[in-house]
């Protein structure tokens, strides 16, 4: 699909010269990449066992590969075991440039799909606090179930406006990052919809609502913390000008960095960041989560758990009818704060109608690694069997057992006289 021909006029104006390169552009396809999830597995040892022929690395994300094709790149074992993510290149780069270290409080206020939170997560390596937050539930199950492929143990997923979270996270993060819903002038080669969607007013429109959400992340950064703030459009009103106005508005806010990314200047899509810090103020302190829960939930999950798990989790927390499991010391918003918690560190499942069992969730699976559960390990015609859905025969005892392949967790299965039972959930099946 074309793009529309008003923004061609304007682009023309803005590039001059270039303008020509940037044209031709589109007659190349868009570039396609993965990042290894390095909670998982190293770069090193992913290049070995890769499913898909890797191309060069990504300049700015050493976790990113170029890969020539994607077709089929989201059913293989290796997908499933939440070893990579699909992502376009170009949008690897703000994550990049939060400069995150283990430990940190970094909260990612626009999230879905999850592309660039299960990054920071993979810097954060499991320390520390990741708050993911998506105001639109139907993209927010998508993130969820992104976190949990991933096996993310340090992540609270929220469904919230900025402002309900700005008034219970005051000066909380020391990175923020504000990935803008835009009008996505960069992504017109990969969704058509953007194209479509196009128009001035579009992106009057998206500008005055980045604004909003700039002003409560604002709220939200400590002293001393780094935002960035990042769209896939050229548009100057959801870029530089926003960002202008932005730095007018706080004096305290510097401006370290801020880089447009064009497709006849990169191998990427378009994309914009800008890298910003807050030079003075104080970092807010709010409590680690308080332990939660009904007797019985800790009963029947600690019965589950001493006959599967090699280990116990620390600290249990209930929400309604669910159980999660905390294995990092993370704030957990209260009940009735303002703030929607969808998912608290990691779901661990809930009892059984009958209050005789614990049904313990496939989160749970994704984030243990082989050594903290009793696994039955197979091959990799076994593990496409177990992906389809399938039982398969296995000599291990009966009892609820981790499958892993190559030593990656896909999910549980119960064993039952030499017959693995497959617990994996309906919806992932391939
Ligand atoms: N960061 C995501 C990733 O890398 O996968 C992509 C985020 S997408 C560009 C922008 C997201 O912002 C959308 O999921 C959209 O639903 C969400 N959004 C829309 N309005 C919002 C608001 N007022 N505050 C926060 N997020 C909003």
């Amino acid at each position: 699909m074309k793009p529309p021909v008003e923004f061609l006029k304007i682009m023309e104006k803005e590039l001059g010269e270039d303008y020509a390169e940037f044209l031709k552009s589109y007659d190349l396809p868009p570039e396609k990449g993965i990042r290894v999830n390095t909670l998982k597995i190293s770069v090193e040892e992913f290049e070995k066992i890769s499913p898909l022929t890797l191309d060069n690395r990504i300049p700015w994300e050493e976790r990113g590969f170029y890969i020539k094709d994607t077709d089929g790149a989201g059913r293989t074992i290796e997908h499933a075991a939440g070893l990579y993510y699909v992502q376009e290149p170009s949008a690897m780069s703000p994550v990049s440039k939060l400069d995150i270290k283990r430990g940190e409080r970094v909260l990612d206020l626009c999230a879905a799909p999850g592309g660039k939170a299960t990054q920071i997560a993979s810097y954060l390596q499991g320390e520390g606090e990741l708050v993911a937050n998506e105001p639109d539930l139907k993209r927010c199950f998508i993130l969820e179930s992104n976190i949990e492929r991933m096996g993310i143990r340090n992540c609270i997923v929220t469904f919230s406006k900025p402002k309900a979270l700005a008034e219970h996270y005051p000066n909380y993060f020391d990175k923020i990052l504000v990935d803008a819903p835009c009008s996505g002038e960069g992504m017109f080669k990969k969704e058509e919809n953007a194209v479509i969607e196009w128009s001035p007013e579009n992106v009057k429109a998206c500008a005055k609502r980045q604004k909003e959400i700039l002003e409560e992340a604002y709220k939200m950064l400590a002293g001393g913390g780094k935002m960035v703030y990042s769209t896939c459009t050229f548009a100057r009103q959801e870029d530089e000008e926003q960002i202008e106005s932005f730095l007018n508005a706080h004096p305290d806010i510097k401006l370290l960095e801020m880089r447009k990314l064009y497709p006849h200047e990169v191998r990427g899509e378009g994309h914009f960041y800008a890298v910003m810090e807050k030079k003075s103020g104080e970092q807010t302190e709010l409590k680690p989560v308080q332990q939660k829960y009904d007797e019985i939930y800790e009963r029947l999950y600690r019965e589950w758990e001493s006959q599967a798990l090699k280990i116990k989790i620390p600290v249990l927390h209930q929400r309604g009818t669910s159980l999660f499991g905390i294995f990092a010391p993370v704030h957990v918003p209260r009940l009735g704060c303002g703030v929607i918690v969808r998912r608290a560190g990691v779901f661990l499942g809930r009892p059984s109608n009958d209050w005789k069992r614990f049904e313990v969730s496939h989160t749970l699976a994704m984030a243990l690694t082989k050594d903290e559960a009793k696994c039955v390990e197979v091959d990799k015609d076994t593990a496409l069997k177990y992906l389809r859905g399938l039982t398969f025969e296995c000599d291990s005892d009966n009892g609820w057992r981790l499958v892993t392949c190559s030593g990656q967790p896909l999910g549980w299965c119960k064993v039952v006289n030499g017959i693995a039972k497959n617990h994996l959930p309906k919806g992932i099946r391939i």
